[in-house]
């Protein structure tokens, strides 16, 4: 099945090249496809392939009556969808986990011209988007809450309900995986649901419209709109009828989502925003016996997926003991492994493309190191009338090779900013309190990578790390049910397990006296 898809999207994409006609996504809305736009100047947006810079989609940006139009349908369906018993909801939801393991190949090819990352990047990032609804589907079977009696006269038990409607809104690195970590527990929780894609990497979403439909989902339980974040997003989020936001995408949205439903106090809001992640490398790890690992943790969690994943080790701190001997083994390392085209993919778009360039520039004006890569060329917007689907040519890709720097100066913005890049600066530390203490000097708090094989101080300074997640000898290890999220800046609310319910429903505690 998965060589059929294969070849269904690969002749798709053949057929799409032959007929110079970039795809036109449609809303999927109340169990339908719904054209929402006429092809009327402003109301489409170009979709490139990151790794040829080719037009390849069109996506409709969906405006404010349409996208109330989709809430509404999702607020029909709501009253009916709370009531289904959890063992209904469950069989829906494994159903489509297997549906999505069925067409694993024509998501991750669609995934990876979408959005840039390899191939066999983009087929980890499925394999993660059927375990999110099979995960669930497990969960809710088993979910229980306890009763407790007080003083032997009040029995007391948490009831939940479904919190009704939500806006599920994602960024675009890693589109299908985090889309589907929000539709699975909604879906779980008896709600119903708006989801937004970004606007820069929407055809996994609309993906996801087919197997919805192929699974017998009732009409209206799930909608997908597209759109931009001004028009669409803004619009979604603000509805009266929004009972719930869940938002993974950048710290400043996420203050203007705060901004924007601050008058309506019972919305709930669940905030998975950006990050500048410290690896602290202590020189213990670096002995002969730790060091290969070491060397390859650090790596991995600089420049998977190019580097586009909110919980990057951007920032490395080694202890100064170390510092020249990781730099050196470091670098050779990542050169090996990490090779544009084959195991590093291309950024996500050409505005993100010049966004890194802006900061490597910079760190070249700041006097920083250029250890591996360099400020990348300037790349020019695609002609209007360049709409091939399928180009041989890659000079005109979003490509950024992997990028180390040392002499960063400490107050640089390099440091500072989310650079959301292949791109990784390495400092130096003397002692544990340094290391803290330069781990936790940044306005995020969303993940951290301790790298030592000191037992003591795995809890020592682990403990003392302000990051919502801490990663001890290890990066990106995940087990569903913890809650997931950050700390500062880095999000409000937490998901996974139990936490996604207490996201995607209300409480009552019931008191029960015995008199
Ligand atoms: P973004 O904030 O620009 O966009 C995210 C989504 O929000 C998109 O769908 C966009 O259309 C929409 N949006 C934009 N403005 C909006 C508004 N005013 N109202 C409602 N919706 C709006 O983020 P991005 O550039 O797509 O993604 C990159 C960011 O996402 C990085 O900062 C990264 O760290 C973060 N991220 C965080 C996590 C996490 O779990 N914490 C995971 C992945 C990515």
């Amino acid at each position: 099945t998965n060589a059929h898809s294969l070849k269904t999207a690969t002749t798709f994409l053949k057929d799409r090249s032959d007929s110079h006609t970039p795809l036109h996504l449609q809303n999927f809305v109340s169990g339908d496809f719904t054209p929402t736009v006429s092809s009327s100047a402003g109301s489409w947006i170009d979709s490139f392939n990151p790794k040829t810079g080719a037009l390849f989609a069109k996506v409709p940006c969906t405006q404010p009556d349409d996208v109330e139009a989709a809430v509404q349908a999702a607020k029909a369906a709501f009253p009916a969808w709370a009531k289904t018993s959890r063992v209904e909801r469950s069989q829906y939801l494994q159903r489509i986990s297997d549906l999505i393991k069925l067409d694993r190949e024509k998501f991750a090819v669609w995934e990876s011209i979408d959005q840039g990352k390899t191939l066999e990047r983009a087929r980890i990032e499925v394999d993660r988007a059927v375990a999110n609804f099979s995960y669930f589907a497990t969960y809710i079977l088993h979910e229980q809450t306890a009763a407790r009696m007080i003083d032997g006269v009040a029995l007391t038990y948490e009831h939940r309900s479904p919190a009704g409607v939500f806006a599920l809104i994602s960024p675009w690195n890693m589109p299908l995986y985090l889309l589907t970590w929000k539709l699975a527990p909604c879906l779980a929780f008896g709600c119903t649901a708006v989801a937004k894609p970004s606007e820069i990497t929407s055809m996994s979403a609309f993906l996801l419209g087919r197997v919805f439909q192929e699974a017998g989902l009732p009409r209206g339980v799930i909608n997908i709109i597209f759109g931009d974040g001004p028009t669409t997003g803004a619009a979604l989020v603000a509805s009266p009828l929004v009972n719930g936001v869940s938002f993974t995408g950048g710290t400043e949205t996420g203050i203007a989502i705060r901004q924007a439903t601050a008058a309506q106090i019972g919305k709930h809001l669940s905030l998975e925003l950006g990050g500048k992640n410290p690896t602290l490398v202590f020189s213990d790890s670096m002995l002969p016996e730790h060091r290969d690992r070491t060397i390859r943790i650090a790596a991995s969690a600089a420049f998977e997926n190019q580097g586009e994943i909110c919980l990057c080790g951007s920032r490395i701190y080694v202890e100064k003991t170390m510092y020249d001997d990781f730099v050196r083994h470091f670098t050779d390392y990542v050169a090996k492994t990490y090779v544009l085209g084959q195991t590093v993919g291309a950024v996500a778009s050409l505005q993100h493309y010049n966004k890194i360039r802006g900061y490597l520039q910079l760190a070249a004006k700041d006097g920083a190191t250029f250890n591996l890569g360099g400020v990348p060329a300037a790349l020019l917007p695609p002609d209007d009338d360049d709409i091939t689907v399928i180009s041989n040519s890659e000079e005109r890709g979003y490509w950024i090779p992997p990028t180390t720097l040392t002499n960063v100066p400490l107050d640089s913005l390099v440091l500072k900013d989310e650079i959301f890049g292949p791109v990784v600066t390495i400092s130096s530390f003397q002692d544990e309190q340094e290391a803290v203490s330069l781990a936790n000097d940044s306005e995020y708090g969303l993940a951290a990578v301790l790298l030592t094989a000191d037992g003591a101080r795995m809890r020592r300074v682990g403990e003392q790390l302000e990051a919502g997640m801490v990663w001890v000898n290890s990066w990106l290890v995940r087990e569903l049910g913890t809650p997931f999220g950050g700390m500062k800046n880095s999000g409000t609310g937490r998901e996974g397990g139990d936490s996604s319910r207490d996201v995607f429903t209300v409480v009552r505690t019931m008191h029960l006296p015995s008199f």
